[in-house]
């Protein structure tokens, strides 16, 4: 049995009084989140503090990137390591804003992918293709050239706790949701790829209104969750649709 995940990134959002703000309300709305686990990625500079905001709650925290380096002159950047000081759990690694924007290559993000999990920490894997080449008829190529990296450079073990996250570029941010057949679709060529127990989620504009019927896909264990993991209201609400209450 896959214990659903639903993480929060926050992207670079929030400042300290709305983190704490949000935080208050989240912890507060998730209660027990009975089999669930519940996580927020968050800014580098507020690691320390919701680090401390949330101990002893359900939610855990996390990064939004790592360095593939193990330290060194690398101005700028931050190491697994130093993440795993502070006790983070888990650390988003190859989101498409990282690929596109700062151009990560698919070897670099294996390296983070084996630095964070050598950290002790969760690596959160994202893969996904852009709307050119879904629309070029290549999207199982696309995701699976990009977990082909992942797994030369790593054992294929690593993805007993490893999670990846499937992100159609062009649904995050967006509002435009994948349908539940093609993300159904992508998840079962992910998951022949990969070990049963990994846990693998979706992510690409998810809201409380669409949370349910994803969550619901056999394949499917979990959100990464962008815009509406800001509003407490909503992601609580798709933290219920996780435990089958939405
Ligand atoms: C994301 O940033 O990983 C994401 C899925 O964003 P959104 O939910 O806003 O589409």
């Amino acid at each position: 049995m896959r214990l659903k995940l639903v993480a929060g990134n926050w992207k670079m959002h929030g400042l300290r009084a709305t983190n704490r703000a949000l935080l208050d309300g989240v912890v507060a709305g998730i209660g027990d989140a009975a089999g669930v686990e519940c996580a927020v990625c968050v800014p580098f500079p507020y690691l320390g503090e919701v680090a401390e905001r949330l101990a002893g709650t359900r939610l855990a925290w996390g990064a939004q990137n790592a360095s593939e380096h193990a330290q060194g002159a690398y101005t700028g950047e931050v190491s697994a390591r130093m993440l795993a000081d502070f006790g983070c759990r888990y650390v988003i690694v190859g989101h498409s804003e990282r690929r596109q924007i700062y151009g990560e290559t698919d070897v670099q993000v294996a390296a983070k992918v084996a630095a964070v999990a050598a950290g002790g920490m969760t690596p959160i894997l994202c893969l996904g293709e852009t709307l050119a080449e879904r629309e070029q008829g290549r999207t199982r190529q696309v995701v699976e050239g990009q977990l082909d990296a992942v797994l030369a450079a790593n054992d294929r073990s690593l993805f007993r706790s490893a999670v990846v996250a499937y992100e159609p570029v062009w649904a995050i941010g967006t509002g435009r949701t994948a349908t539940p057949e093609q993300v159904q679709e992508v998840h079962a060529v992910l998951r022949s790829r990969l070990l049963p127990e990994t846990r693998i989620l979706y992510g690409g504009s998810v809201k409380p209104d669409n949370a349910g019927g994803l969550f619901a896909l056999p394949d499917v264990d979990g959100g990464l969750i962008g815009g509406a993991s800001l509003v407490a209201a909503d992601f609580i609400a798709i933290v219920r649709a996780a435990q089958g209450k939405g």
